[in-house]
């Protein structure tokens, strides 16, 4: 896919009350079905792959992962065939976003939460490649050093669209995002990353070091990035039914696609550190939408959100 992603001003009455430019670069928008962060992580890996001959990815990811989602059909696209190491019961095989991945071919091989916690240790992954042999093995969330030259293009996209802006946002979730935007963009602009989870008090700054480990020799030096951590409301895909009410008026208000799980998140926190006076007057913010709205599908079945409310993708038709 060679198209880039537009970029749009938002227009909101707090934006202008504290003289504020925002900008949103629409990743959301890469494809009608697939989207955003997922995508540009996973662009070198499956190119580095078929250069070396190699037929079938295989990746992890929980039951409603908008990386297996998206590593199901950027493979379908290329020809080759992939695997997901789903965490969960085989029952979630006719989930919304399982039912996608297996439209788009993926073999699903769903393993419990003791085996899956195995999905970084390194004799668990040679005993996965002597069982697959041919495979190219993905990380989950497709976070590894292959992920970084997809996202950075981003920057030089932005760069490209010529809006100059002083701080870039997004969510955050393994890093791997965050990690090529830092890597892209070469000291230029303040970049706040806005963590999705709650990070354990034992390991309390373990993103900030997983994006230090994720970044390139030259990177590792550079102090223009962030992750706040209080943006998380209450962990991982939680979310009060008043963050849900807050982010349905935002999206009222710029007929923009959010969901609650990453970008939500991400506009929350945009909207409370405007209130708080985080930015100074004139600046200009740019906003990474990563996508992710298939991942509403997951949660109007589950009946977590009203689908009335929010912007669902289809459901696959049969296979
Ligand atoms: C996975 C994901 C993120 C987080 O990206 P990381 O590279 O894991 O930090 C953000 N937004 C969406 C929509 C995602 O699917």
């Amino acid at each position: 896919m060679k198209k880039i992603s537009p970029i749009q001003q938002i227009h909101h009455p707090l934006f202008n009350q504290h003289k504020l430019r925002v900008y949103i670069k629409r990743d959301d928008l890469l494809h009608p079905i697939i989207s955003g962060n997922k995508w540009r992580k996973l662009k070198y890996n499956l190119q580095t792959a078929i250069k070396a001959n190699k037929k079938t990815i295989l990746s992890f990811g929980g039951s409603y992962s908008n990386h297996i989602h998206a590593l199901a059909f950027a493979c379908h696209q290329q020809g080759l065939n992939s695997i997901g190491i789903i965490r969960g019961e085989p029952e979630y095989a006719n989930n919304f976003t399982l039912s996608w991945a297996q439209h788009w071919g993926m073999k699903l091989i769903f393993v419990d939460r003791k085996i899956y916690r195995k999905r970084q240790q390194s004799q668990y992954i040679a005993q996965l490649q002597q069982e697959f042999l041919h495979s190219v093995i993905v990380p989950e969330g497709g976070s590894n050093a292959l992920a970084l030259p997809g996202v950075s293009e981003i920057n030089d996209e932005i760069k490209q669209q010529g809006i100059n802006y002083d701080h870039l946002m997004l969510p955050v979730g393994s890093g791997g995002t965050l990690a090529g935007l830092i890597s892209g963009d070469n000291n230029q602009h303040n970049l706040i990353g806005i963590a999705v989870l709650k990070q354990g008090q034992k390991t309390p700054d373990y993103l900030t070091t997983a994006v230090k480990n994720l970044l390139p020799q030259q990177a590792k030096h550079f102090t223009n990035w962030q992750i706040l951590n209080d943006y998380h409301c209450g962990g991982y895909a939680k979310f009060s039914p008043d963050d849900l009410t807050r982010l349905q008026a935002f999206m009222k208000v710029t007929k923009l696609p959010f969901e609650p799980v990453y970008s939500g998140k991400m506009i929350l926190a945009l909207l409370d550190l405007i209130a708080q006076a985080y930015f100074q007057k004139g600046e200009t913010i740019m906003l990474l939408h990563t996508g992710g709205l298939q991942g509403l599908g997951g949660l109007a079945e589950r009946n977590i959100i009203n689908p009335l409310e929010w912007p669902l993708l289809p459901v696959p038709t049969a296979r």
